[in-house]
């Protein structure tokens, strides 16, 4: 299978009004439809069943999170890049997680189209497994992108996170003020850039490091409504944080995590 043929498997082009509610819904976390959360009668397995709009979160085949093993290993050394600014965060518990709204200028660029960051939020425990491993979190950075005929395409990269180390000092600017409150917001004073959550690019740190690898597949939203808009990009390295940075997070959240879906035999690349 040449590039070509892979980049088109990758490739999602939906149209439609699902495509406004999934992005609709990920801006505002409740979006006015039915309740759903992480246990019991409106968790995870009941998705599907809590609203129509949230059907595909049960009927659907291309579903998120997954099981990232046993990829098929390919060479496409530049396959995306990242060009985040530093900005002032204000952080935001949204009751589901904690959410920072990203301002417009910080851009992924992917399968050769442009797409914007437009927020970046936390799971704990991760949402992916790398080899059936769980991290003890997971950061997703969302990215969107209108296409020439107004479709809006979504692309996450997402990165698992694992503690027992030393102290994030990056990520300690968002955990050591998370709002404690549901709808509660901070604003330190603080300059953060999301790109040093991420693994050092290879071509900075000289010759002698090789670039970062990323698992890529075709996937969905992992909360309601499951819309299967997504190009997936998850960092097979962990960002290693203390366990105290682990417990600032999940004293609010220790489970909003969705856990893996089948994969229905899906291309799985690992670059
Ligand atoms: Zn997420």
């Amino acid at each position: 299978m040449d590039r070509r043929t892979l980049l088109k498997y990758l490739s999602i082009g939906v149209a439609g009004t699902s495509l406004t509610t999934a992005v609709q819904s990920l801006a505002s976390a409740s979006g006015g439809t039915a309740a759903w959360g992480y246990t019991g009668s409106t968790g995870p397995s009941n998705w599907g069943s809590l609203d129509p709009a949230y059907a595909v979160c049960g009927s659907g085949t291309r579903q998120s999170p997954i099981a990232l093993t046993n990829p098929i290993g390919v060479n496409f050394a530049n396959d995306f890049s990242i060009s985040y600014n530093s900005f002032s965060p204000t952080i935001k518990n949204t009751g589901k997680t904690i959410q920072v709204d990203c301002p417009s200028g910080s851009t992924l660029t992917l399968d050769g189209k442009i797409f914007d960051l437009i927020q970046f939020h936390f799971h704990a425990p991760s949402e992916h497994t790398i080899n059936h491993q769980l991290g003890d979190g997971e950061v997703h950075a969302v990215h969107q992108r209108t296409d020439a005929n107004g479709n809006v395409e979504l692309a996450v990269i997402g990165r698992l996170i694992k503690g027992g180390y030393s102290s994030n000092s990056e990520l300690a600017k968002i955990f050591n003020n998370l709002p404690q409150n549901s709808g509660g917001t901070t604003s330190p004073s603080v300059t953060f850039n999301l790109k040093k959550l991420f693994p050092s690019d290879g071509l900075l740190t000289g010759l002698l490091t090789p670039p970062p690898q990323y698992y890529r597949y075709s996937g969905s939203l992992t909360t309601p409504p499951c819309s299967e808009i997504v190009r997936w990009i998850v960092y097979e390295d962990m960002l290693q944080v203390s366990t105290s940075q682990i417990a600032q997070f999940t004293n609010l959240y220790s489970n909003n995590a969705r856990p893996v879906q089948d994969d229905n035999d899906r291309l799985l690349l690992l670059d």
